[in-house]
């Protein structure tokens, strides 16, 4: 065996190392842990909030009830909504980011009571494309929901978020030609994720949405791209869903279509 040839299969040993190490971190199986009380609470659809459905009746007090941890955004859609440790952060189009407070309204909101769960530790640069490609491999059930935490330092973070609307409401694609983009480099910083069954298509985003807040609180908001350095990951499986619908009339009458998943891609899709 000649010298290059020990060198690949070294490299491939230690390729294997790193792999296992990910997955001895990972290693019960996600679904053998339980299930019990892990619940995500919703308020309204995305596809309403699509259509500008912009305002809603819950407030942030009474959304915190329901869990501490989550994503959305407020009346008007002023703001990236981040929900971490019982608290409620706005990302706002200015690329400041506040505490909301408990009398904010939020038009559409998602959170749950983080418990944490399976961990997935990451040693080497990785790209959100690669991010939720391992994440995906220890959800064993592609057909519940789940809250994923993020800690790490980010090569790149390029967020985005919204700024507060005006009446008549156009719909979330018109509005977000407008939104405010911010790129971020070498910052360490949490991440909000959801990922949502197939079939849950036109009631939340399927597949991965995700939000950031910075370590020190300063920036954040819905996640476009990335590139992860090293960090640490908790999946935490979530077998029950309970949905709030808003009872205004303005949700009553908004016109629903086939036409809102093809937006849902540009407006809230992450890549
Ligand atoms: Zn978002």
């Amino acid at each position: 065996m000649n010298l290059s040839l020990q060198i690949i299969e070294l490299d491939i040993k230690l390729k294997k190392l790193i792999f296992a190490f990910i997955f001895l971190a990972a290693s019960a199986p996600v679904l053998a842990q339980s299930l019990d009380g892990a619940v995500a609470y919703q308020y309204s659809t995305i596809d309403a909030l699509l259509s500008g459905v912009y305002e809603g009746d819950l407030s942030v007090q009474d959304l915190l009830h329901h869990g501490d941890f989550g994503l959305g955004t407020y009346n008007r859609i002023d703001g990236e909504m981040i929900v971490i440790d019982g608290v409620a952060y706005k990302a706002k189009a200015d690329g400041t980011v506040v505490d909301a407070g408990r009398t904010e309204q939020t038009p559409f909101a998602m959170v749950t009571r983080f418990v944490g769960g399976p961990k997935i530790v990451i040693i080497h640069p990785t790209s959100l494309k690669a991010l939720e490609a391992v994440i995906g491999q220890i959800m064993t059930n592609k057909n519940i929901f789940y809250a994923i935490r993020v800690e790490g330092r980010f090569a790149t973070l390029k967020t985005r978020a919204m700024s507060a609307q005006d009446k008549p409401y156009q719909p979330l694609a018109e509005v977000s030609k407008t939104q405010s983009v911010f790129s971020y480099v070498n910052m360490p910083a949490m991440l909000v994720g959801f990922y949502s069954p197939a079939f849950s298509q036109g009631i939340n985003v399927p597949g991965f949405h995700w939000h950031a807040l910075s370590i020190d609180h300063q920036h954040g908001g819905h996640v476009l791209d990335l590139m992860l350095t090293s960090g640490v990951i908790q999946v935490m499986p979530i077998a029950e869903l309970e949905l709030q619908l808003p009872t205004r009339a303005v949700f009553s009458n908004y016109e629903q279509g086939s036409k809102r998943s093809v937006e849902l891609m540009t407006v809230e899709g992450a890549h």
